[in-house]
């Protein structure tokens, strides 16, 4: 079945086609019927699924009909990156309409935001900030605002802006629709469902967060002192197209990007201590290949939507477990094949076995030719029995990391 399926205007179908979408993806088909019948919606989607185009595209087919003078879409998102990504989409599905965006981010020229504003754009794409900053200066009313997206909700929920979401959602008109996007659905995301929605419907892809299986994971067990050599071993393979390593702090990031650089890899570093200018930078290059390799910290981990990234590289292992599955799915989008290798020294076995017991699997071993590599396997869980109390469920027994 195709979008024809859907009572969408001309325009609309024709910069789907234009996009090259020929059929919709489950999201979508779940998504875009409800949202078209002004019904609230909670969905649970994943980055990769298509979930931008499954509510911009009910989005501007409403605002392509009612004409709105000023805002009257508002879509939150947790980062810049994401915002700025979500705007992209926007320029591209609402290419045949009139419709214009504002992008609403920290890190940007205010007076270009001013402009836009002035212009009449109906489409705000913020992170929380920026835009409680604009309110307060009087350059954005969100008083006609009719549709709201909070995208990426578990995100936002993560970083701390359940304050700033709040204010916003005051100054919003009571009556609206809220569409709500997020990976997991745990009781914070309850919470705010039950807080900012009308009861919604409910949609959901997929209930476990799983990688998709077209990604191969592999972990390759090294020595501390082994991992430079062992990442240059690895991203010099010539299968190795592009690729994203993932380091645990920003210091790291630009100390492998600089090995990576001196040893004559394409590499630039991303990370949060960058200035917006040097993010949006690296991002424009790795996207067009100037760069082979992107060095980032887990600001890069969700929801970038990087076509062609061949492998995703661990060189430490995520803080917490869920954080590699949205790592890993930055490679092997929309079908594509790709590749997830995991350094791991014996430090980090714990952290190997928390991400383990949550996939359910145990992981494939890599070795690189000219290395004498560790053998490393994860702790298994063992079982402690307590006395007293023993007829509690909660004290019969309780499972630890060795
Ligand atoms: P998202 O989950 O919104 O990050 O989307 C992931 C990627 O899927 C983006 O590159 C979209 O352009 C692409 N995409 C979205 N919808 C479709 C579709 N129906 N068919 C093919 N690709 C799509």
């Amino acid at each position: 079945m195709s979008f024809s399926a859907f009572t969408l205007t001309p325009e609309i179908h024709r910069s789907i086609r234009d996009r090259g979408h020929h059929e919709p993806t489950p999201i979508q088909w779940g998504a875009i019927p409800v949202i078209l019948e002004g019904h609230d919606i909670v969905a649970t989607a994943e980055t990769g699924s298509g979930k931008t185009a499954a509510f911009l595209i009910p989005l501007i087919d409403r605002l392509h009909r009612e004409k709105p003078a000023g805002p009257a879409a508002l879509i939150i998102e947790p980062t810049r990156e994401l915002a700025a990504q979500v705007e992209r989409e926007f320029m591209l599905l609402a290419r045949h309409t009139k419709l214009r965006s504002a992008l609403i981010v920290g890190g940007e020229s205010m007076r270009k935001q001013f402009d836009d504003l002035e212009k009449g754009a109906q489409v705000l794409i913020v992170c929380p900030g920026r835009l409680i900053d604009h309110t307060e200066r009087g350059s954005a009313s969100l008083a006609h605002v009719k549709v709201v997206v909070i995208d990426e909700a578990d995100r936002l929920l993560d970083m701390g802006f359940m304050p700033q979401l709040r204010r916003i959602m005051k100054m919003l008109p009571r009556k609206r629709q809220t569409l709500m996007f997020s990976a997991t659905m745990e009781s914070a995301a309850e919470r705010m469902a039950r807080e900012f929605l009308d009861n919604p419907e409910r949609i959901s892809i997929g209930e476990k967060a799983a990688p998709p299986s077209s990604i191969r994971q592999s972990i390759c067990p090294v020595t501390t002192g082994q991992k430079g050599d062992v990442l240059l071993a690895l991203v010099s393979r010539p299968e190795v197209d592009s690729a994203i390593v993932f380091t645990r702090t920003r210091d790291r990031t630009d100390r492998v990007a600089k090995m990576l650089a001196r040893a004559g890899v394409r590499a630039v570093p991303i990370h949060g201590d960058r200035s917006q200018g040097q993010r949006n930078a690296a991002l424009a290059g790795f996207r067009k290949g100037t760069y082979r390799v992107m060095v980032a910290t887990d600001v890069a981990a969700r929801g970038l939507d990087i076509q062609g990234v061949s492998h995703v590289i661990n060189f430490d292992l995520p803080d917490e477990p869920e954080n590699y599955i949205h790592r890993i799915g930055r490679t092997a989008r929309m079908g594509r094949d790709g590749c997830a290798i995991s350094l791991v020294t014996a430090e980090e076995r714990a952290g190997l076995g928390r991400i383990e017991r949550l996939l359910g699997i145990t992981f494939e071993r890599e070795m690189v030719e000219g290395f004498e590599q560790p053998e490393i396997t994860a702790p298994k869980p063992i079982k402690v029995f307590r006395s007293g109390g023993a007829r509690s469920p909660r004290n019969r027994a309780r499972s630890r990391w060795a």
